[in-house]
Parts: C-alpha cells; structure tokens; sequence
C-alpha cells in the first residue's frame, strides 16, 4: 500500500522540515533521548534532529557523544570495581583447589581496569568548543 498523504485532501500533514532541505536517516542514536536521528545539509552545515525533536550541530554531537561515552565507561569502570570486591569476597571461603583460577580472574581484572582508566583519560575529544 502507498501513502495517501496526497490524496486525502482534508488537511495538510504538518510538516516541520523546510522543504529545501532533505532529512537522511542516520545511524546516530540522540545522545539525549537515544532516539533515531535524522540529519540535514544546511549549506555547509549538518543539523542532527531525533523523533521527540531534540536539535543538534556536529560539534554538539561529538561533544556529546564524547560525554555520553565517558559516563558509560566510568561506569564500566565503577561496575568491575565492585565486581572485583565480589570476587574478593568469594575467594574468602573458596575451595582451596580452585583458587590459583580465582586469584588470576582477579588480577585480570585489575589489569582490565587499570587499561579502561587509562583509555578513559586519554579519550577526551576536544574540538575547542566553547
Ligand atoms: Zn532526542
């Protein structure tokens, strides 16, 4: 079935896009919403717009993004320092046989953490924005 948005006649859709510009769906989830985007060419200027109506310029979107990455890999880190507790906890009381596997588990997990903490502070992007 096609659209019938010309053939009804009765109102017009409400069309918020300027019709000079064409929207392109993009692979960029809304660093507000988490929303599809679309974006358009503005001249020489790309304006990102989600579903719920949230606005943003390529440099607002990478500052975002570089954001929204940063929190998700602070809390990655904060996750696997409790997860190393946890494992602290169950080499407590653990069955001395299999305890060279857990004592290495643990280790490697602090090895994980020590590369993610220096990923996280050398993945700041800075686009001197102001
Ligand atoms: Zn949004």
């Amino acid at each position: 079935m096609g659209e019938r948005r010309e053939t009804e006649g009765q109102h017009e859709v409400a069309e918020t896009k300027p019709s000079s510009t064409m929207a392109t769906l993009t692979r960029q989830a809304c660093p507000e919403c988490g929303g599809v985007m679309e974006v358009k060419q503005q001249g020489g200027t790309k304006e990102y717009v989600c579903h719920v109506g949230h606005r943003l310029g390529l440099q607002s979107m990478i500052a975002d993004k570089t954001d929204l990455v940063e929190r998700r890999m602070w809390g990655a880190l904060s996750q696997s320092e409790e997860l190393g507790d946890l494992l602290e906890q169950a080499r407590e009381g653990h069955d001395p046989a299999a305890l060279g596997s857990l004592q290495e588990e643990i280790e490697a997990r602090r090895d994980d953490m020590e590369r993610l903490r220096a990923v996280i502070e050398r993945s700041r992007v800075d686009l001197s924005r102001k």
